[in-house]
Order: structure tokens, then sequence, then C-alpha cells
């Protein structure tokens, strides 16, 4: 079987509402409104929608919750699309919200017919501050009381656009002393002067989302309506409208918790923020935690699917640690990806005893542990490339790598022993002269005597460079509750740039081809700044961390 989530309380949930016959089948939806780019955290619902569906043989759509029509942009709709579809999601139906505006009014036109809505006279502000809080119960428009006769003829006239922007709004009659905030007399329709995408400059009004949601939901025979923990005191006014607006089908609302991430934005306020202001190269920069951005990192939507299926589903916000999801990706990356070394911060050796003009070509697996990716052939001569960080010139305590009078074993190769430091003008190191010992060849069994340290290398004259970009976390901290700018706890370090070399056998990478670089960690194409004249790496994840996880 397909990996998806276990059992939780939704599931639990749908099974009761199966077997009580309370749904025949189970339909879902994802329903995003377009006005930024879909990030990690939407993963939870989007895969909540679509697994529960799929684990009872149900439906799930996408429906664009398009009723803003200042905020929102094709742009944006596009890119939703792609998202879910690299997730490997299928949508039975996608529809609009904006579908369901003709049917959406005459429903208001019925809650005013009931006695059940008026149009109020008071501006936003009045509104707001007449609201009361959780303390204090609001206080009752002076336009409450108006006739049905009145209503009708106002809401009319809202729509044939007679009114300002900002004039009027009509407003559901319900409690204004209610403990509930959300059932005092919430804002159905507002006039706004915008054009829509999809109707044009037909409504000057339009629909909230307490509204909209539940009678689009209804329309639709949404059986469940999943969505994240900050509507559960919105499923009192979900309830009413459906109840009130007499629809044929009454879905059910349920809550889960947020997926937050650690150490990264997601907010979409602060994400516009960052591409905004430049402070990152757009809404899929590596860093970011939208699925472009991970997307063009090089993570898998099996690896985020994995992930988020493990992640425990509750009835709380929770923020899940970000070595957790990289755990994932290595996980999916150890037996999928081939492994060649890299160099990304390149410092020359000079193997002053190796002959001039010789060229070995060394003989390795692919990967070790999968046979039947064959093997590789590794060029080695006088002059190779290792770390910058693999040499000290004066070494610290417990430094075993390369250092002058020091020997260590070049991976596949041979020993080699630092004998001169080359240096600029400027004193700064300009290559390192070494000798090798030729019975120390690897795979020859040599035993005479051992080293304690053992780095990577790429030839000098046969490989590719290429552009090496390391990304860290995008925040040293982060308190999403909090509005930018919280500048100062972005990591300085989320990129660092190098110009690199990899193995020679890599000539002919394309985008989104994905390696294990040795010592370095998981890389892949990028494909975005990838040309014929520049070959530009991602690194996806390194290859350690102290993080375990049990993983179920
Ligand atoms: P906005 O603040 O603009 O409303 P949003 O992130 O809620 O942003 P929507 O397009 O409304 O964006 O989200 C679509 C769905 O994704 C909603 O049903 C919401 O419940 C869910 N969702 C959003 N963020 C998360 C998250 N971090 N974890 C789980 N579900 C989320
Ligand atoms: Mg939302």
């Amino acid at each position: 079987m397909e990996k998806t989530y276990e059992s939780n309380f939704i599931s639990n949930e749908i099974e009761t509402d199966l077997k009580e016959g309370k749904y025949k089948e189970v339909v879902t939806r994802f329903p995003p409104e377009p006005n930024g780019y879909l990030h990690i955290g939407h993963l939870r619902a989007i895969s909540l929608n679509f697994e529960m569906a799929k684990i009872y043989n149900g439906k799930t759509n996408l429906r664009f919750d398009d009723t803003n029509p200042t905020k929102e942009d094709i742009e944006y709709v596009n890119a939703i699309k792609e998202d879910i579809e690299w997730l490997g999601y299928k949508w039975e139906n996608l529809y609009w919200a904006s579908s369901y505006f003709d049917e959406l009014y005459e429903r208001a036109v019925l809650l005013i017919r009931k006695g059940l809505a008026y149009v109020d006279d008071q501006n936003a502000e009045e509104i707001s501050r007449t609201r009361g809080t959780l303390t204090e119960p609001g206080i009752e428009s002076p336009y409450r009381n108006r006739s049905i006769e009145e209503n009708l003829d106002l809401f009319e006239r809202m729509k044939n656009k007679e009114f300002p922007e900002g004039s009027k709004v009509l407003r559901a009659k319900i409690d204004m002393k209610s403990p509930n905030i959300n059932l005092r007399d919430p804002v159905l329709y507002r006039i706004t002067y915008a054009k829509h995408h999809n109707t044009g400059d037909k409504w000057c009004i339009y629909p909230m989302y307490d509204y909209a949601h539940p009678i689009s939901d209804a329309i639709e025979g949404i059986t469940h309506s999943l969505c994240s923990l900050e509507f559960e005191d919105h499923r009192p006014l979900y309830d009413w409208f459906v109840r009130e607006c007499e629809m044929n089908n009454s879905p059910r609302q349920i809550e889960f918790g947020k997926l937050l991430l650690s150490n990264t934005i997601l907010s979409k306020r602060n994400l516009r923020k960052l591409v905004e202001d430049k402070i990152v190269k757009g809404w899929d920069d590596p860093r970011l935690a939208t699925f472009c951005g991970l997307r063009r990192r090089g993570f898998t939507s099996d690896a985020l699917k994995e992930f988020v299926f493990d992640t425990s589903v509750s009835k709380s916000n929770g923020t899940v640690d970000y070595r957790q999801l990289e755990y994932y990706i290595r996980d999916h990356l150890k037996l999928t990806t081939p492994r060649t070394m890299a160099v990304v911060n390149p410092l020359k050796v000079v193997i002053t005893n190796y002959p001039e003009g010789k060229v070995e070509y060394l003989e390795e697996p692919i990967n070790k542990e999968v046979e039947d990716m064959g093997i590789r052939k590794i060029p080695f001569s006088r002059e190779i490339y290792i770390e910058r960080e693999d040499f000290m010139e004066n070494p610290i305590p417990k430094y075993y790598r390369l250092y002058p009078g020091n020997e260590v074993r070049l991976f596949y190769a041979y020993f080699i022993k630092c004998t001169d430091v080359i240096k600029n003008e400027d004193g700064s190191i300009k290559e390192i002269h070494a000798t090798y010992d030729p019975k120390t060849k690897s795979g020859t069994g040599f035993k005479g005597r051992k080293v304690k340290g053992t780095i990577h290398w790429v030839d000098a004259s046969h490989n590719m460079p290429c552009e090496m970009r390391l990304y860290d976390h995008l925040t040293i901290e982060n308190d999403e509750t909090k509005d930018l700018p919280v500048f100062d706890k972005l990591n300085p370090k989320s990129l660092e740039v190098y110009q690199g070399y990899i193995e020679e056998a890599l000539k002919e990478v394309k985008p989104y081809d994905r390696f294990q670089f040795t010592r370095n960690g998981y890389f892949m194409v990028d494909p975005k700044d990838t040309d014929d004249d520049k070959i530009v790496f991602n690194r996806i994840v390194p290859l350690k961390s102290s993080f375990k996880i049990n993983k179920k």
C-alpha cells in the first residue's frame, strides 16, 4: 500500500459518519485563496483533504476561494495548481468560489426575507468598535431593525452599484450578546469596486469568507470540510449559514492544528515582505519553505509527504523542527542518488613525486549500497583540488586532516603527505605541495601504517567547474506571531556561494539531477540558473545531523 496517514482523530470521525450513514461518500476540498504561494504548512491541509478522501474512496475538489479581487492574481492560481500537481494529487473538479456568486446572492436574499440579515450603514470602524470584547457584549446597530422590504431594496441597490465603497454592508442578524464574537452579526457582503478576474465588472459586492465558504462547501456536496484550527470558533457560524440558507447538503467542518516549521518564515505577510524587499531572490528562492522554493532546492515531493504523514495530526498547532524534514529528504536520497566527489571551496595540491602527464582512472561503485547503479571512473593525476578547510597551516589540537608534515588518505586513491605551503604575495595560501606513496593505493590492502584523516578531492585537470550554493536556515530564531521586521533574526549565512569543481563524469548533468557529494551532502542541479555556460548546484541538505528521530 502507498504510504498515507495512520488513523487519527479526523479519520476516526469520518469513519463514524460513514458507519452511521450520515454521509454515503467522502467529498473534501482544498480551498486556497489565490493571494500568495503555498508553503510547507499548507501541505498538512492539502494532504489531509486528499488523503482522507483517498482512504475512503472519495473525491477532492480544488476550489479557489477568489472572493477578494483586490488581493488575488492569476500568477498565484497557476503556481498553486503546479504545486498540487507536483505533490502528485489529482483534484476531481476545479471550482471557483466566484462561480457561486449568483447563488450566494440569492441565498443572502433568502436570509433577508427570513429576517435574518440587514443592511447596515455603519462604517467598518463603527462596526468593529461596537462588536464588544470577550468580556463585554456588542452593541446593536441603529440599522438593525430595518424592515425586510427596506433591506431587500437596499441590498439590491448595493448590487446595482448605487452606493460608494464602504458606505454599506450586509450583516447577518444573529446575536450581539453571543459569547462567541463570530456570531455578533457578522458581515456577509461588502462593497468593493474592483474588477474580478472571473466575473469582471459584474459585481461590486463581494461575499466575506465566513459566508462564502460554508455555502460553497454545501453547493459542491462537500461532506468533510477540513481546515486549520483558527476556524474552530467559526464553526457555529458555518453551521448557522448552512442551516438558515436551507442548503440541501450539510457539510461538517473538522479543524486540525496548523503545521509550522522551525527556523523559517511561513506567514504570507512576511514571505511577501522578504520577496518584495529583495531579501530573498523570489518566491522560489531555495531558502524559502514555499513548495517552489523546496522544489528548486531539491526536495522531493515523496519525502515531503512522508514527512507530513509522520507528524502528529492533533487539535493543536505545532512547530516541527526543520531537522526532522531534513531527515526525511536524506533518507529518501540515500539510495536513489549517485555518489561522487566535489570540492566546494578549492585549494590546489601538487603531488610533486607523481609523474607529470600521467593519468590514472580509479574505479568505484556509483553507490556502494546500490549495486546496479554500476561503477564510475575517477581520474587522478599530479594536481588535485581539496577542500580549503581540509588544510590548516597551524593545526588546532585533534585536527587530523592535512597540515605540514602530516599524512592523510585521499578517498579511493593514495596517502599524501604535505611537504610545503606555497603563498601568494599577500601571504594567503596559493597551493600545497605534497608527496604520495604509491604503495598505499586504495584497494591494494596496504597495512604498513595508518592515517587518521581521509579527505575528498577532485582532479585539477579533469573536472567541471561549477557554482555551489550552500543554504542554511533562513532564520536563527522565529516567532511567526510577530510582524517583520524580524530581520535581526534572519541568518546572515543562509546562503554562501562558492566556485568549486565536480568530477569529470558529471559533465552532462541536467537540471534537477541529484547527487551525494562525499562529505559535503546532497546537491541538485539548479533548474533556473544553470545554462550551457554554467552549472549551478544547490545543496539540498548536508550529510550529517546529530538529530535522531524515531520513524514510524
Ligand atoms: P491567509 O493568512 O492569507 O488566509 P493561509 O495560509 O490561511 O493565508 P489560504 O489560502 O487561506 O492561506 O489557505 C488554504 C488552506 O490552508 C486553509 O484552509 C488553511 O486552513 C490551510 N492552512 C494554511 N496554513 C496552514 C498551516 N500552516 N498548516 C495547516 N494548514 C494550513
Ligand atoms: Mg486563510
